[in-house]
């Protein structure tokens, strides 16, 4: 894998990762100066702090229940007919994921095939290519 390769498969997680932790980090860099604050606060109104901490727990399920319901990181790859995952360009099936069931592909000579539902997806890029049972069919007829 040449480095140009490596950064386009990688940059994309570590730019979330870095994202997804900054708030995290700049909590922390301040923590001498926001502990006194968050200490009166508490003294003063102590059911606000259950209230920020149940605001945040409430985030954290609302954003786990819209990842596992939409999956954003597959998308939907037109010509094919499949899904794709932007993570590791694996190939998922249609026709299952509608029933909710996140199936892989498997690889073959012309396309894809669902080991579950054993649905065929044709790659309209790999069209030029017979696949063996139709090399036989046309051997048999000469
Ligand atoms: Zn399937």
């Amino acid at each position: 894998m040449s480095l140009l390769e490596f950064l386009k498969k990688w940059w994309l997680p570590a730019a979330l990762v870095l994202l997804a932790s900054a708030p995290s980090g700049v909590v922390l860099l301040l923590q001498e100066a926001l502990a006194p604050a968050l200490a009166s606060l508490a003294e003063s109104q102590p059911t606000a702090v259950l209230k920020v901490f149940a605001l945040l727990l409430w985030l954290c399920l609302v954003l786990g229940a819209f990842l596992s319901l939409q999956r954003p990181w597959l998308r939907w790859d037109e010509p094919t007919g499949t899904w794709v995952s932007r993570l590791s360009s694996l190939r998922y099936c249609a026709k299952c994921k509608a029933t909710k069931i996140i199936t892989p592909l498997k690889n073959e000579i012309t396309g894809w095939r669902c080991m579950h539902c054993h649905n065929f997806f044709h790659d309209p890029a790999r069209a030029h290519i017979e696949s063996a049972k139709m090399k036989a069919a046309k051997s048999e007829r000469i």
